[in-house]
Parts: C-alpha cells; structure tokens; sequence
C-alpha cells in the first residue's frame, strides 16, 4: 500500500479489533479452556479435530492472517508490513491466543517464496499458512553443527527419484513433524557447491526418529535417520548444488523469528512475569517500595532496560527487513543480544527465588517456580539454536563489519 496514513491505520485497526472481537472462540477466552497444548503447531495430527484452538487457527488462516504480508494467491493475507504489525499488535492488545506456531511460517515459507518454482510454491505454502503440515529442520548433523557444510548426508540421483541416506541430529520436533526441510549432499568433491536443499515427508519408508532427553526433562529435540529413503524429483527446491545459498538465507529468517521468541515473557527458556514484581515478592522490599536488594535491583532494570532497547531494535530491523530484499546478517547481532538478555533474565529470575528457584517438581513448589527452574535449563540453550553466539559473533565480524578473516 503506496500511502497508509494514520487515518487509514486507526481505520484498519478498528477493522482489526471487530473482526478478532467477532471470530475468537468463546470457550478460548476462559484461561482454563481445555484445548490440546500441541494444537499450535497444527499439523496432520490435528486433522478434522474440534479442538477450540485449532478452530480458531483455521478462522485466521482463512482471513490470511496467519502469513499477514504472503501473497494473496497462495492463501496470504497480502498485507503491508504495516498492516501486519498492527493485525499483531491488536493480537496481542486483545489477549488472544497466537493462531499458529511453525517452523513452516518462520523459516521455510520466507525462502519457498524466493527460491521455489511454482509447483512447489502451490502445493506446499496454502499448507503451510492454514497450519496443514507441521515441519521440522533437517540441518545438523553429528559431524556438522556450526561448520554446517561438512554435512555428510547423502543424496543420489536415482533417474527418477532421490535417494537419501544418513543422519541428521538436534532436529526439534522430528517425531511429531510431518515433513522435513532437509540439507543434503548431492557432490563429495565440492563442500560449499556440493549441498541441495530438499523436502522429505516423515512418512516416506526409511525415516526414522529417536527423541533426545534433555536437563529441563523435556525432550524436543530427535536423532533422525534416513535409511535409503526415496523422495520425487520434484522435492529439490532450487537448483542441484545450490542449496548452501537458501540454507544461509534460511538461517536468517531463522535467527530473525527465535530472537522475538526468547522475549522477556514465557519464550524458548523464559519464565512468565515481570522479573521486578516476583524479586520483589522473594526477597523483600525497601521502605521505598523498591527492591530490598540494591545490587539485584541495578542487575534487574539493566536487563529490562536491555530488552527494551532490543525490542526497538527488532522492530526496525524487521521494518528494514520488509522495506528491503528480506532480513540480513544483522540478524546475527539480534539473535546474540537476544540470546544473552533472555540467559540473563532466567539466571537472574532463578537468583531471586533462591532455594525455591531450583524446584524441579512436586507439590513444595509452585508452578512458577517450576517454571523458573526448568526455564533457566532450557535457556542454556538459547546461545546455541539457531547458531551458537560465538558463531553469529564471527557473522558480525565478517559480514556486518567487514572485518577481515583472523590469519
Ligand atoms: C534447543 C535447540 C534446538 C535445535 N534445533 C535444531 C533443529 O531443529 N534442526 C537442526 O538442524 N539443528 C537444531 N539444533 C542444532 C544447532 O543448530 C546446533 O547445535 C548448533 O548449530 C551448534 O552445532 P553443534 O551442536 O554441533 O556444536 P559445535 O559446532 O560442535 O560447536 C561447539 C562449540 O564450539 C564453538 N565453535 C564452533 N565453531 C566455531 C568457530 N568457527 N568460531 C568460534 N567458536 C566456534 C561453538 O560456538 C560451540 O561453543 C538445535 C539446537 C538446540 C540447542
């Protein structure tokens, strides 16, 4: 939209605000709704289900809000950049659930638009905005983490097939997933040159998962194995040996989407609430009313302060990101600050609570406590997903500063 005045944004949000008003299920607005805590994620498991959420996941995938700025032919809302902050932030204003949480929309829409042909765009974006098809990541692997492009899974030209074996490691989500993007090695001879990008269906014969249990007792995360697994000519998504380009440009929508995820709220290793009013509650207050602990206080607002310079940060850098040719490697200097603030919230989230801040269960802790703990595991992560800190800090060095390489 070439002039979206302020006129037009009250307008359009007011537009907004009646159509969630008029479209959220009522059984949701009850905070004890009984609605299956996997039914974010959408995907085949979810077919034909009536479970509240995912009804109100397929009213806003038919409005196109669930890919607000995706073009309109393939079921996007064909917003601006604009319009789609504000369908958000009105989300968010009303306290309403999020439609759908999915590494389709995150990572492998963004890159289906630019590098797909449009058979492949047809058949897997109009799945993807209305939560259809629950992907998963299909990049690391034991040999290959940070130095992605040692990658050793293989991939064959069979005539008239693929054919894939090998393993792949850390790949969240793998066992409920539904279809893989997946890197694989189509020529031993280059490292870089050698690398396809490729889509798998995790039913196709020959996949296999093992989840991995980590310190926070969860396990979401899978060993995944491919064992002379045959996939269509059809699922190599841009050219033969030229997958490194759209893995690289993956990575940055990727490390653009968990940076907002790691957030001061309940995201990836977070604890819910306002830090200051739970130290306040745990270790005491002055009679100011501040924080009894002087030395904590200063540590608190210095943290909150930080995330509040970042959130400004991602908010232009994604505005950027739209107004230009999508996001860059800036987005290894937010997915660093991100990761840093959100550990230091969670250490410091545990330091307040004290003893109680390391419960890990039963009926002596409270569930936010629970949380703080489990969080504070779980966040150790948050410097490592999405490439480790020491990584993206090298990206930052090379590509944004233009620093030459260390001899
Ligand atoms: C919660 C979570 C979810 C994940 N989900 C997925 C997923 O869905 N799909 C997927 O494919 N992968 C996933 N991963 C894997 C993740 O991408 C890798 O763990 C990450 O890229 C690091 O690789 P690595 O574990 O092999 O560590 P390594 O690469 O072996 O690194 C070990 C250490 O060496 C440091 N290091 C390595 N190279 C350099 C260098 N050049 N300069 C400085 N330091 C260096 C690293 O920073 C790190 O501290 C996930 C990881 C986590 C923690």
């Amino acid at each position: 939209m070439a002039d979206f005045g302020a006129a037009d944004q009250e307008a359009f949000r007011a537009e907004v605000r009646d159509w969630l008003e008029a479209n959220y299920p009522a059984e949701l607005k009850d905070p004890k709704a009984k609605t299956d805590p996997e039914a974010i994620w959408g995907g085949r498991a979810f077919a034909g289900s009536d479970d509240p959420h995912i009804r109100w996941m397929r009213t806003v995938a038919q409005k196109g809000w669930t890919a607000p700025t995706w073009p309109k032919a393939f079921g996007g809302g064909g917003l601006s950049a604009e319009q789609a902050r504000i369908v958000e932030q009105e989300i968010n204003r009303g306290g309403y659930r999020a439609p759908l949480a999915s590494f389709g929309l995150w990572m492998l829409g963004p890159v289906l638009l630019e590098y797909a042909n449009e058979a492949q765009k047809a058949e897997h974006l109009p799945k993807i905005i209305g939560g259809e098809i629950r992907w998963c990541q299909g990049y690391s692997e034991p040999g290959a983490g940070s130095d992605l492009a040692g990658l050793q899974t293989r991939c064959e030209d069979k005539g008239d097939h693929w054919l894939i074996n090998g393993q792949k490691i850390w790949t969240s989500y793998a066992n409920k997933a539904d279809w893989c993007f997946c890197l694989v090695r189509t020529d031993t001879a280059k490292k870089h040159e050698g690398i396809s990008f490729v889509l798998i269906d995790m039913t196709t014969p020959g996949v296999e998962t093992r989840p991995i249990q980590l310190i926070s007792g969860e396990s979401p995360f899978c060993e995944t194995f491919f064992t002379d697994v045959k996939i269509p000519k059809g699922n190599m998504v841009g050219q033969l040996n030229g997958g490194w380009e759209i893995a690289k440009r993956l990575l940055q929508y990727e490390r653009q989407n968990i940076s907002g995820g790691f957030g001061g709220g309940g995201g990836a290793g977070g604890a819910a609430g306002d830090l200051a009013q739970i130290a306040k509650r745990y270790v005491g207050v002055d009679e100011t009313g501040a924080l009894a602990d002087g030395d904590l206080r200063t540590r608190i607002t210095k943290n909150k302060m930080d995330f509040q310079a970042f959130y400004q940060t991602l908010a232009r850098v994604a505005a950027e990101a739209k107004a230009s040719n999508g996001p860059s490697a800036a987005t290894s200097i937010i997915k660093y600050a991100a990761a840093t603030f959100a550990q230091e919230r969670s250490e410091l989230m545990v330091e307040a609570m004290g003893g109680r801040g390391l419960g890990w269960e039963g009926e002596g802790f409270s569930s936010g406590e629970i949380t703080a703990t489990r969080g504070w595991l779980r966040s150790k992560g948050n410097s490592i997903e999405g490439g480790t800190s020491e990584v993206n800090v090298n990206v930052v060095s090379k590509r944004v500063l233009g620093l030459p390489d260390p001899k």
